[in-house]
């Protein structure tokens, strides 16, 4: 393996990226960087401060004065800890509006460039492998039916607490699959030279025993 190397993981809402690129990143010890905490962070935000989802002088006056920062695992938005306000079924919608406006994905794509310039990192998102980090050494693209996508998701919101029915949960997750393979800047979908890993009835160990696989035999 070479001294530095980069990781992308892309695919759908709910394929367990963030599960598994957490779990790599620990076995190999270097950084993860979650890039969708980052869209939640700034629809979160828009919301919050009234900044109308389109491309507008408000938004760009709202990106300029805008800083995110992962700081031990922490998603750090203009100084304050946001982990727990932006994984609501509300924030998800609002991260899926705001990714296709081209003055937010600029801003967060050049933050994310620079952020894999300097160390080993596993980076997952949408358009890792197809945009951000096109020189990757290893890429993935990780998936699973909707409906078991939708399941994990709706176990996962029931240990929360979180109020969704399970046909709630799958018809936002079509939702948000259309919103990402159709949009017109940096549309989900698998790089070429990207491995496909399809986690339909696999265990989480399994999948990251799959990816360790892939970055071991290259
Ligand atoms: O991965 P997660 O569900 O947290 O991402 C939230 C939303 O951010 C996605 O639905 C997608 O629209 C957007 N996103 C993106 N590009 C990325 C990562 C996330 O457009 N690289």
């Amino acid at each position: 393996m070479k001294d530095i190397f980069r990781i992308a993981i892309d695919g759908p809402s709910g394929a367990g990226k963030s599960t598994i690129a957490k779990a790599v990143a620990k076995a190999l010890d270097i950084d993860y960087i979650d890039t969708g905490a980052m869209y939640r962070a700034i629809g979160y935000k828009m919301d919050k401060g009234g900044v109308p989802f389109e491309v507008c002088d408000a938004l760009d006056a709202m990106l300029e004065a805008t800083d995110i920062d992962f700081t031990g695992g922490d998603i750090i938005l203009d100084g304050e800890v946001v982990n727990s306000l932006i994984r609501t079924p509300e924030v998800s919608m609002l991260a899926s509006q705001c990714s296709a406006l081209a003055p937010v994905r600029a801003k967060l794509v050049e933050i994310q460039r620079a952020m894999g310039q300097k160390k080993s990192i596993i980076m997952d998102g949408r358009d890792i492998g197809t945009n951000v980090l096109t020189d990757a050494e290893y890429k993935i693209f990780l998936t699973a039916s909707a409906e078991e996508r939708a399941n994990r998701r709706f176990k996962e919101l029931q240990e929360k607490g979180e109020h969704q029915t399970y046909e709630e949960v799958l018809e936002d997750i079509k939702q948000r699959d259309h919103n990402d393979m159709t949009r017109e800047l940096n549309p989900l979908r698998k790089a070429e030279d990207a491995i496909e890993v399809d986690t339909t009835g696999m265990s989480i160990e399994e999948v990251v025993n799959a990816v360790l696989d892939i970055v071991k035999s290259r």
